[in-house]
């Protein structure tokens, strides 16, 4: 088999390209939307022709390149039928056997991570995605993850393989590339040494990780196999139709952050005050509102912020009446984004 193993410096994540040495025909685990053209180049190079693309689960990190390789290459593009993806060439489930020739690729369903997650079985490997990493594993706080569920994956399906076979995981941070499934059921910190399903849940509940910066792009376009939306699609999914204007969450704010121009309507005390104003906001009480957005673009997208989201769905409703068409309201206002942890600027 040929086999290689490639990494995403951006986001850590691993993809894996394997072939039949005979046929030369090769399918990619995981591919990354940014390196559509070095694996072309690397496909090109090695004599190889493309025809799946398998995803472990639809990432919240990266935007996989399966969409990409399908237009240029006429790959099929495989993901888990729990994986919620429209416009899916393949829909696998547990059990399923891919074959590419002398490649056979028997598809584990490892949900947990999210509720749609494979890992798949070639011979003595078996590449896990983020179900298990060396030493650890993806976290299970989105996406309907579970933490109970993660570890009956491991424990029920990726545990009762042979120990020598050799895991193959989503991602590695800290610069580590292969290990075997006996070493993991030995050392693993969160689910080896005989870890119960409660400790497990428990550290897996109390990790307080932020979300991953590329998630509100990244979801949406991994649904449909890497197409990726614009901003305002974007936008759109992550924000609820409120009356003229949306609502957007504290944390669908923060990740749109830099797109939006962020217009805060409190007065100058609240600004500087207890709850902080998120960083670059523009200061503009909410009774000089209409005369300060008379010369701004009609087509700009805003953001409005305030102490608990009253002020500011005020201020929303008078600028989509000017004509503002892209305006969006941060609903519960800075309580919520002070609940949500998310840092402020004083
Ligand atoms: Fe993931």
């Amino acid at each position: 088999m040929i086999f290689q193993q490639l990494f995403d410096d951006e986001t850590s994540t691993f993809t894996y390209l394997l072939a039949d040495p005979e046929t030369r025909r090769a399918v990619l685990i995981d591919p990354v939307l940014e390196n559509t053209d070095a694996y072309g180049d690397l496909l090109a190079r090695l004599d190889l022709t493309l025809v799946y693309t398998l995803e472990t689960h639809v990432h919240a990190d990266h935007i996989t390149a399966g969409a990409a390789l399908r237009e240029r290459f006429g790959s099929q593009t495989v993901v888990h039928e729990r994986g919620g993806a429209r416009s899916v060439d393949v829909e696998v489930a547990d059990g399923d056997v891919l074959r590419v020739d002398a490649l056979e690729i028997e598809v584990l369903y490892t949900p947990g991570h999210t509720a749609g997650d494979v890992s798949y079985r070639v011979g003595d490997r078996v590449f896990t995605g983020d179900t298990l990493f060396i030493g650890g594993c993806g976290r299970t706080d989105f996406q309907q993850g579970s933490a109970e569920r993660l570890y009956d994956s491991v424990h029920g399906k990726l545990f009762t393989l042979p120990d020598t076979t050799l895991m193959y995981p989503g991602h590695d941070y800290n610069g580590r590339t292969v290990s075997t499934i006996g070493w993991e059921r030995a050392h693993n910190a969160r689910l080896g040494r005989n870890r119960s399903r409660e400790s497990f849940a428990e550290i897996m509940g109390n990790l307080n990780l932020a979300h991953p910066k590329r998630i509100a792009r990244a979801v949406p376009a991994n649904l449909s196999c890497g197409v990726v939306p614009s901003i305002d699609e974007a936008l759109a999914r992550s924000s609820t139709e409120a009356s003229g204007f949306r609502d957007l969450g504290p944390w669908g704010a923060a990740i749109h952050k830099t797109d939006l121009r962020v217009v805060d309507v409190r007065e100058v005390p609240e600004f500087d005050g207890p709850l902080g104003h998120i960083d670059g906001a523009e200061l503009v009480p909410l009774g000089t509102v209409s005369k300060a957005a008379a010369g701004w673009g009609r087509d700009e997208r805003l953001l409005v912020v305030c102490r608990s989201g009253g002020r500011s769905s005020r201020a929303a409703a008078q600028l989509t009446a000017m004509g503002f068409g892209k305006v969006y309201n941060l609903s519960g206002g800075m309580m919520d984004w002070n609940k949500a942890a998310l840092p402020v600027a004083r």
